[in-house]
């Protein structure tokens, strides 16, 4: 069996809400944002940040978790990423101005660069270590996937922000390595319209979503809950018959797969 940790379960910050992250592996984050405060001296230890998109709550942490640590890294801290994704992580945050360019300053300890980027492409499988990482892509105000990860033969699937997508949808019916889904709810189901405009789910689409869902032995979480409409969201997925497999995350949880 293998297990992730969830480090950030939220949509924004507040008090005890942390945004998206999730450690794989005590070295392999699955986005940054919220990475310092929950790993604490153990956020030294991460050499491999893997993105879904360029939005703030996914990758707030990492100009400060490379400035924490550069001085005594030996080795370049790597970001996977869509070419969208990192051209904005290099044109609005390392750029020099609003944090420095870690893509060219050196590490102390060697002549290896503190920051190197990867370009992923949809569709497209790479591992880290021995986890692979499927980019399926989803349905979001800007180029986005989520990413079917494999450990020891079973995967768990994390959507990232989306609105209704049947490739979504599909890839959990169909994909049978697949044991467990974090999907994304950010909005009660009265906010369908916002939903839409911003490319996210209410609580009735994720419902719906997992009425029509073919694939009984699948366990699903439900993760980017706004907090300030926290209770409503929750009573309207647990309220529901169909949703008797649903978890609802929350900052610190263990998922086993
Ligand atoms: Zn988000
Ligand atoms: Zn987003």
């Amino acid at each position: 069996m293998s297990s992730i940790k969830i480090l950030g379960a939220y949509s924004t910050k507040e008090y005890n809400h942390g945004t998206s992250s999730y450690l794989i592996e005590p070295s392999i984050a699955l986005d940054a944002g919220n990475l310092m405060r929950p790993l604490g001296r153990n956020a030294a230890k991460i050499d491999h940040i893997v993105l879904t998109h360029c939005h703030m709550e996914h990758l707030a942490d990492i100009p400060f978790l490379i400035d924490a640590f550069f001085a005594k890294r030996n080795t370049p801290l790597n970001i996977y990423g869509l070419e969208h994704t990192l051209a904005n992580l290099k044109r609005h945050i390392f750029n020099g101005e609003v944090w420095p360019d870690f893509t060219k300053i050196a590490l102390l300890n060697s002549h290896a660069p503190s920051i190197i980027m990867h370009t992923i492409k949809e569709y497209k499988p790479f591992c880290i270590k021995n986890v692979s990482f499927k980019p399926i892509p989803a349905l979001h105000a800007v180029p986005t996937v989520g990413f079917v990860i494999t450990k020891r033969k079973t995967a768990i699937y994390i959507t990232s922000d989306t609105c209704y997508s049947q490739t979504v949808w599909n890839e959990i019916n169909e994909n049978g390595s697949i044991r467990a889904v974090i999907i994304e709810c950010t909005y009660p189901s009265a906010m369908s319209e916002a939903a839409k405009i911003h490319g996210h789910l209410t609580s009735s689409m994720v419902i719906d979503g997992i009425s029509k869902c073919h694939r009984k032995d699948i366990e699903f979480f439900v993760s980017h809950i706004n907090p300030k409409m926290e209770r409503t969201i929750i009573q309207e997925l647990l309220n529901s018959p169909l949703t008797a497999n649903v978890t609802v995350l929350k900052d610190g949880d263990e998922i086993n797969f």
